[in-house]
C-alpha cells in the first residue's frame, strides 16, 4: 500500500514537514498539505512595493542558529542568504531617541553602564548594587521575565529595555512572557547555582562571533517557500481543515467544505487555538493544553519612501512600552538590509499582546498613524509613492510562565501517528519552527523519534 500523509497547515513548519516526509518517504508517497489561505507561506510572506520584494511578515531569522542556513544549503540556496549592513537599532523611550544598549540578553543588561541616558540614576545605581543582594531562585522556576529582572534591576529596565525587545519577537510584554522561553541560557545559569543575576547574565551572554547576528533571504522568504513547496510536491487542498476523527489505524478529516479524507499520517501545523479545534475529539488534554496558549495579533505597514528621505542610517527602533506612539517598532529596512533602486523601505507594525488594535483600525487610521510616527521620531514628512497594510491575526503565540511543561503535557497526549509542529512550542522564531517540523516529520515515520 501506497503510504499517504496529510499535513494541515502551509507556513514555514507545515511546508519543512511536508518536504521532510518527502525525502525519507519517496516519490511514492500521498502527501495532502491543507491551507485555506490564498497562498502558502503563512507568516512569510514577500511582496512587492515600490518595485522591491520586501517581506512583510518574518524578514530576518536569529543566523548563529544552525537551521535556516543549513536547509537553505540543502536546497542549493546558500548563496541566497544575506546579512544586515552592520547598523545597529535605537530605542525609543521618554519622548526620544536611544541607543540600544550592547551586550544584553533580550534587553537584559550585563553592564550597568550601558543604560546611562535610558534609565535614570537610581536604577543604575541599583543595578551595581545587585550582586550584593542574596537572590532567591528555586531551580526549575519560571517566573515572567519582568518579575525577576523588575525586582533585581528595576522597573525602568523592564519597560526601556526588556520590554521593547520582546514587543518585537513575541508582540508581548515582559510581565506576560515567561524567563524559561525568552532566555533559556540565563534560567539554565540560574538553575546552576549563579549567586545573582549580574553574574547570571554575563554568564549567559553568548560569545560575541563578530558576524553579522541576523539573516535574511535575498528576495525574501519567498525564495525559500517557491523551493520547498516544489521539492516537497504535495497536492495542495485549498481548504480549512475543522477535525479528525480516528478511522481504523489511521485518520479521517474533515474539511470545513464538509470534504473528508484519509491518511495513515497526520500532522498538524497550524497555531495552538486552531489545534485545540482539530484535536478535541481525538486528543482532548491536548486540546486543552493548546487552548491554554495565549496568542497576540499585530498590523504591519509598509512604506516605499523616495531614496533620499531624511531617515537615520540606523535599522529601526524598537519603541518602549507605554510611549505615545501608536507603533511598536519600526524597521527601516533598506537601511538593514541594503537599499536597492531609489527606494527607502519602511515597515512600521502596530499592536501588542492584550489589545485589539489589528482587529479594530482601518487602514486609512493605521497609514495616517505610519506617517504620524515618522514624523515624531524622525521629523520625516515626505509621503511615500506605495503602501501595503496587512493584519497577523492570532500570529504570535505568547510563551507563559510554564510554558515548556504545557508543550511537554500536549506532545504527551498525542495518539500515534499525530504528530504537530509550529511557533508554540519550542520557539517563535522562524529556526525554531523548522527544527519542530523536522523532529515532528521524523516522528511520523520513526514512531521511536520524540514527538
Ligand atoms: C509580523 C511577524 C513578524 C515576524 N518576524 C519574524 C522574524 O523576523 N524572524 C523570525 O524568526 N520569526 C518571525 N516571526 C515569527 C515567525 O514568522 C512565525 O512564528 C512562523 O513563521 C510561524 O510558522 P508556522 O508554520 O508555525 O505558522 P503560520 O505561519 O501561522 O502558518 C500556519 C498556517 O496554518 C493555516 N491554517 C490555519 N488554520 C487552518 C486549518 N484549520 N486548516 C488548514 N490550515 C490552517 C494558516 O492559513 C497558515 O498558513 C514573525 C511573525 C510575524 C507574524
Amino acid at each position: 500500500m501506497t503510504p499517504s500523509y496529510c499535513v494541515v497547515g502551509g507556513g514555514i513548519a507545515g511546508l519543512v514537514a511536508a518536504y521532510r516526509l518527502r525525502v525519507t518517504l519517496g516519490d511514492d508517497a500521498h502527501i495532502t498539505l491543507f491551507d485555506p489561505a490564498d497562498r502558502l507561506g503563512g507568516a512569510l510572506r514577500t511582496e512587492q512595493l515600490g518595485g522591491q520584494p520586501i517581506d512583510i511578515g518574518a524578514e530576518a531569522f536569529v543566523a548563529r542558529r544552525p537551521e535556516v542556513p543549513t536547509l537553505l544549503a540543502e536546497l542549493g540556496l546558500a548563496d541566497r542568504q544575506i546579512g544586515t549592513t552592520g547598523v545597529r537599532p535605537l530605542i525609543y523611550s521618554q519622548g526620544r531617541l536611544h541607543e540600544l544598549p550592547r551586550d544584553t540578553l533580550n534587553g537584559i543588561p550585563t553592564d550597568p553602564s550601558s543604560m546611562t541616558g535610558l534609565v535614570d540614576d537610581a536604577t543604575i545605581r541599583r543595578m551595581l548594587s545587585e550582586p550584593a543582594r542574596p537572590l532567591t531562585w528555586r531551580p526549575g522556576a519560571d517566573p515572567a521575565v519582568a518579575e525577576l529582572v523588575g525586582d533585581r534591576f528595576g522597573d525602568q529596565v523592564v519597560t526601556r529595555s526588556v520590554d521593547p525587545l520582546l514587543a518585537g519577537v513575541y508582540a508581548g510584554s515582559a510581565a506576560t512572557i515567561g524567563l524559561r522561553s525568552a532566555v533559556p541560557t540565563l534560567a539554565a545559569v540560574l538553575d546552576r547555582g549563579a549567586r545573582n543575576l549580574t553574574e547570571a547574565v554575563r554568564a549567559a551572554l553568548p560569545p560575541a562571533t563578530g558576524g553579522s547576528v541576523f539573516g535574511a533571504i535575498d528576495g525574501g522568504y519567498a525564495v525559500l517557500l517557491d523551493e520547498l513547496i516544489r521539492r516537497a510536491d504535495f497536492h495542495w487542498a485549498q481548504v480549512g481543515v475543522e477535525r479528525l476523527v480516528r478511522h481504523g489505524g489511521g485518520w479521517q478529516l474533515v474539511d470545513d467544505e464538509g470534504g473528508d479524507w484519509r491518511a495513515d499520517g497526520v500532522l498538524l501545523a497550524v497555531p495552538a487555538p486552531r489545534l485545540a479545534t482539530i484535536v478535541a475529539g481525538v486528543a482532548p488534554s491536548a486540546a486543552a493544553a493548546a487552548r491554554q496558549i495565549k496568542v497576540a495579533s499585530t498590523a504591519l505597514v509598509a512604506l516605499a519612501m523616495p531614496g533620499g528621505t531624511p531617515v537615520p542610517d540606523r535599522s529601526g527602533v524598537l519603541v518602549a512600552a507605554s510611549e505615545r506612539l501608536h507603533a511598536k517598532a519600526i524597521t527601516l529596512s533598506s537601511r538593514k538590509w541594503g537599499s536597492r533602486g531609489n527606494v527607502e523601505l519602511v515597515r512600521l507594525s502596530f499592536g501588542r499582546y492584550g489589545d485589539d488594535l489589528a482587529h479594530r483600525v482601518g487602514d486609512d487610521d493605521l497609514l495616517s498613524w505610519a506617517a504620524e510616527d515618522l514624523a515624531a521620531v524622525f521629523g520625516v514628512t515626505d509621503e511615500p509613492f506605495d503602501c501595503l497594510v496587512h493584519r497577523w491575526i492570532d500570529a504570535m503565540p505568547q510563551y507563559g510562565p510554564g510554558h515548556g511543561g504545557l508543550i511537554a503535557e500536549l506532545r504527551a497526549s498525542l495518539p500515534p501517528s499525530l504528530a504537530v509542529a509550529g511557533a508554540y512550542l519550542d520557539g517563535i522564531g522562524v529556526p525554531a519552527c523548522i527544527a519542530a517540523a523536522t523532529r515532528a516529520a521524523a516522528s511520523l515515520v520513526t514512531p521511536r523519534v520524540a514527538r
